[in-house]
């Protein structure tokens, strides 16, 4: 599970265990969960390697565990979001090459061309999801004639208008919001995993910092 953090990653890295990690409902059987355990992993942004706390959260009803991930970061990326994103918009909006747009934000440009090259896959499926949530939202509707690039990036830009016209939205950013609803999976390679846009109980809503 992802939760629509706005925090700057220091403060986040800073709060530690200490942070008022929000409380959603168990994403299986929409009981209460509670914070269980955690564990530390790696988070690339701004050109450096830093460690962050990652709670887990135990539903009191089935039992499951779910690990809830801070927006800023995508699951199983070492890359923020935001990273990630801006490679995406620039390449795949047609904007530049992978190289110079791997430069910009200082990784490797061998990485940046992996995540260019699973959005692509997946680009119809995201175009679709969050062309869906913006309509949703009631933002404005989005078409696919421009080609499946462009039509994911239309379609998060939408959703993310309609969102942010929501409280704590705006805040948070369009590349985390694009993470939040797709679960951390916006360039995973594991497709069979659902996508999670579309349906309120998916929609975290933002907590003020
Ligand atoms: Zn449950």
């Amino acid at each position: 599970m992802v939760w629509p953090c706005p925090l700057p990653v220091d403060a986040y890295i800073a709060a530690g265990r200490r942070l008022e990690f929000p409380r959603p409902d168990c994403p299986l059987c929409a009981g209460p969960m509670t914070l269980w355990s955690g564990h530390r992993r790696h988070v690339r942004a701004a050109g450096r390697c830093r460690k962050i706390f990652v709670p887990r959260l135990r539903c009191g009803l089935c039992g499951v565990s779910h690990v809830l991930l801070p927006a800023f970061v995508l699951a199983w990326r070492l890359d923020t979001a935001e990273t990630v994103g801006a490679v995406i918009a620039e390449v795949a909006g047609g904007g530049c090459g992978v190289r110079p747009a791997a430069a910009r934000v200082g990784v490797p440009h061998t990485t940046a061309r992996g995540w260019v090259r699973r959005f692509r896959v997946r680009a119809g499926e995201l175009g679709a999801g969050f062309a869906a949530l913006a309509v949703e939202l009631g933002g404005t509707a989005v078409s696919p004639a421009g080609g499946v690039c462009g039509f994911a990036l239309a379609g998060i830009e939408a959703a993310f208008g309609a969102a942010a016209s929501l409280p704590g939205w705006l805040a948070v950013g369009v590349w985390r919001f694009a993470s939040a609803v797709s679960g951390g999976r916006l360039v995973a390679a594991n497709t069979t995993s659902p996508f999670l846009v579309v349906g309120r109980r998916r929609f975290m809503p933002p907590v003020p910092p």
